[in-house]
């Protein structure tokens, strides 16, 4: 349920409903608005005095949160989120956040020369695996902690924020000590325990949908992170399997105004997993901005042909900067820039 407190309430009167939610074994989570605070409260419902909350000085409702996510919900929090993405960046206001970069880190060279390129055309974010999920145990692996390190060079020299994916409890304190956002992958996203050890850091966490969950699944795996203590968490919509071949997966643009409607958390789209293939990414970029995106995450590669992973789905630094000025219209049609 929520508590939602009169506009100009106290901080001592927070403070003791706050008291009051944790005395009836409960776990709040607080939300200051910016005409109001709510205090979430989250647990078993069966033993709470709604009434005596009701009365406490300075409350004005108590309403239960009908959604299965409760923190992640925009029941809760009616004010789109801005979540930090690093290096000053942030994602979720009035910029769309651009984050390319190759899907694996595969060389200095190589990871140089990309980041430059991305972040002259516009990017604020550099993606990159160190750690690969790769369903062939034979296939490239990623370069582990070399490549976290090379992506901490990369943000050193361009001043992107890093955002690189961790694949295991046991290296959350690792990839931790090199990103700034770490990405949770879609084979990773019922992990619940590595998602609880995420929301355990100080990093911005971002679950990319499972490739058969549900919008609700998908929300409730945000839920296990903010739950865990860390608010900072964006959601990436990645594309789902279905029947259809001619795309690697489905992207499903219309999770984007569903999310909208569901959630505070900023909302970022995949194109280069969504579709599987180099010449969709342009379109399918353009139209996520125009759906209302919060941000993209797109797959760059100086030399798509030999990239050791998804060359297929990898655009050049050439296309990059003509999608990117494209982009700029678009998002000023729709109240953004990019
Ligand atoms: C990636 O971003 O390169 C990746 C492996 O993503 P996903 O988990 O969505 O497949
Ligand atoms: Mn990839």
């Amino acid at each position: 349920m929520i508590v939602i407190m009169q506009p100009g309430a106290s901080q001592t009167q927070v403070d003791h409903v706050v008291q009051l939610v944790k005395d009836f074994g409960l776990r709040e989570h607080v939300i200051v608005g910016t005409d109001r605070t709510v205090v979430a409260a989250i647990g078993d419902k069966r033993n709470v005095d709604k009434g005596a909350i009701e009365n406490a000085a300075g409350v004005d409702r108590v309403v239960p949160i009908l959604a299965p996510y409760k923190v992640a919900s925009r029941e809760v929090k009616r004010e789109s989120s801005v979540i930090p993405l690093g290096s000053g960046a942030s994602l979720g206001g009035r910029k769309v956040a651009m984050i390319a970069g190759p899907c694996s880190v595969e060389s200095r060279e190589q990871l140089m020369e990309v980041a430059e390129a991305v972040k002259e055309a516009g990017a604020v974010g550099l993606r990159g695996g160190a750690f690969k999920p790769r369903t062939n145990p034979y296939e490239f692996q990623g370069l582990g902690e070399k490549g976290l390190e090379l992506l901490a060079e990369a943000r050193e020299r361009t001043g992107l924020a890093v955002v690189t994916e961790v694949m295991s409890i046991d290296q959350v304190d690792l990839v931790s000590r090199y990103a700034d956002v770490l990405q949770i992958g879609t084979r990773n996203m019922h992990n619940f325990n590595l998602l609880s050890a995420c929301g355990g850091t100080d990093k911005t966490v971002m679950p990319k949908r499972g490739w058969s969950a549900t919008l609700d699944e998908f929300l409730l795996a945000a839920e296990y992170v903010i739950n865990a203590g860390n608010s900072n968490v964006i959601l990436c919509e990645r594309g789902i399997r279905t029947h259809e071949t001619y795309v690697r997966n489905t992207l499903p643009l219309a999770i984007i105004p569903a999310i909208k409607r569901e959630s505070h958390l900023p909302i970022v789209i995949d194109p280069s997993q969504g579709t599987g293939h180099a010449y969709m990414v342009p379109a399918m970029c353009r139209a996520a901005v125009a759906a209302g995106a919060d941000g993209l995450l797109i797959e760059v590669h100086g030399d798509p042909e030999h990239a050791m992973t998804d060359g297929a789905q990898s655009i050049t630094p050439e296309t990059f900067a003509k999608t990117m000025r494209e982009l700029g219209a678009i998002a000023s049609a729709v109240g953004r820039e990019c």
